[in-house]
């Protein structure tokens, strides 16, 4: 250990390279010690973990030190109705914000007291979206009607790099000389976004070839990975799926101690028509929360919660009540790859019974879908009728501190 220690300190040897000379069992702990003497800082409890390490540090995580540990708790059961997705289930939220989950768990008692969502994943497929740039407008012009007449080239050349990659639509925007090319993809089970970035790489080569576009980023950020955007809420990303509820005045009055009225009233004023003065890309109470408990409980990748934050909740007058509704329009989520292997997030997945392939294959990636959105629609309904029950500073004291 002194020995390894004394080489990192003197940089003979890289923090990122123990592995090379080390298992990733002592490597870790020998990274962690350097840093605890570099900081000062006794970092037991980040050393406690109990994951397989050796695939973790090869896919997962660089210059690992150990695990943080979020708290894990379930709301349920939830029935629901979907095309993948159906029956009772336990939902699985990694969190610390004290109320979430209970908040959650009401809604989930809510939508299966009134029978359970409705749910279906209406559109599918995750983009990159390429820059080159052009000599003048004219060549970019040329550009984009090269591609536009050239798709079934470009998507054999793609899908050579992938077995469940599948090149479904290209879209060509341009901005004087840049020339953005956003490439749409169904993945399968996988979330999607190592596959379509190499399958990417292999279509911006061929453009490049047959146009003299030059690339000049393999993300032009029209995908839009990770950042806020109109292109996502309208054209979709990843899976768009919706959730919707018919709730009568009774359940609204037993579950949530309020009114379909009230519930109206506040969806309008507060999610529609506060996001719009807001300037808001979300049209939501919450999503976020629920997007983000479940993608870190279920191995996804947290940052996609931008994309998940991007819902629009409805509430609509209905028959002796309301008919509540989510729609997210991108919900990049997959059942294999990224996290989702990790055994924790594993298990995770496997309570919901989507982890690893679905038989056809994409099946168990939209079941997964299927499954948040209505977690998303339970949160939506549960903070709709605290708020219109003007009951949300309560819980929030009772059980957030
Ligand atoms: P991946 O693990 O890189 O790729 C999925 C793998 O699973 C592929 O090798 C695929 O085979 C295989 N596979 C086996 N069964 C499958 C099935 N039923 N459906 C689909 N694929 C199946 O995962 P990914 O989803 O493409 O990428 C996820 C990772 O990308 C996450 O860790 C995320 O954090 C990261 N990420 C990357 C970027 C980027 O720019 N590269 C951006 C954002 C996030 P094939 O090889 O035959 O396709």
């Amino acid at each position: 250990m002194d020995e390894y220690i004394r080489r990192l300190r003197d940089g003979s040897l890289k923090l990122y390279a123990l592995e090379k000379e080390l298992p990733p069992k002592e490597a870790i702990v020998i990274r962690r010690s350097f840093i605890e003497n570099e900081t000062g800082v006794p970092l037991d409890r980040i050393g406690d973990c109990s994951i397989s390490l050796d695939s973790v540090v090869k896919k997962n995580c660089e210059n690992m030190i150990g695990t943080i540990q979020v708290p894990v708790g379930v709301a349920g059961p939830v029935i629901i109705h979907g095309e993948y997705a159906q029956g009772s289930f336990y939902l699985p939220l990694a969190t610390t914000e004290g109320a979430l989950i209970a908040s959650v768990n009401r809604g989930c008692s809510l939508i299966s007291s009134a029978g359970g969502s409705d749910v279906r994943v209406i559109k599918d497929g995750m983009t990159r979206a390429p820059v080159f740039a052009a000599e003048n407008i004219i060549h970019a012009k040329s550009i984009t009607d090269w591609i536009l007449t050239h798709v079934g080239e470009i998507r054999a050349e793609a899908e050579t790099t992938t077995r469940f990659g599948k090149l479904i639509h290209i879209e060509v925007t341009t901005a004087g000389t840049s020339v953005f090319v956003r490439l749409s993809f169904s993945t399968g089970d996988a979330m999607g976004m190592n596959m379509v970035t190499i399958a990417s790489a292999k279509a911006a080569e061929l453009i490049s070839k047959e146009t003299g576009a030059r690339l000049i980023a393999l993300s032009g950020n029209w995908c839009t990975d990770k950042k806020p955007a109109a292109v996502n809420v309208v054209a979709g990303r990843g899976k768009t799926v919706m959730a919707g509820i018919h709730l009568t005045e009774n359940h609204i009055r037993q579950v949530l101690k309020t009114t379909a009225s009230a519930m109206q009233e506040v969806n309008m004023r507060k999610n529609l028509v506060g996001s719009a003065r807001a300037g808001s890309l979300g049209f939501n109470a919450h999503a976020a929360n629920v997007v983000a408990a479940m993608f870190i409980a279920c191995g996804q990748d947290p940052a996609h919660v931008v994309e998940g934050s991007l819902c629009i909740t409805t509430v609509d007058p209905a028959d002796d009540g309301v008919y509540v509704s989510v729609t997210l329009p991108a919900l990049p989520v997959g059942t294999v790859g990224g996290g989702t292997g990790i055994e924790t997030q594993a298990e995770c997945l496997r309570m919901l019974g989507v982890l690893g392939s679905g038989d056809p294959p994409g099946s168990s990636a939209k079941k997964f879908a299927e499954i948040v959105a209505t977690g998303v629609l339970a949160g939506e309904l549960s903070l709709l009728g605290a708020l219109a029950a003007q009951h949300l500073a309560r819980a929030h004291s009772t059980l957030g501190r």
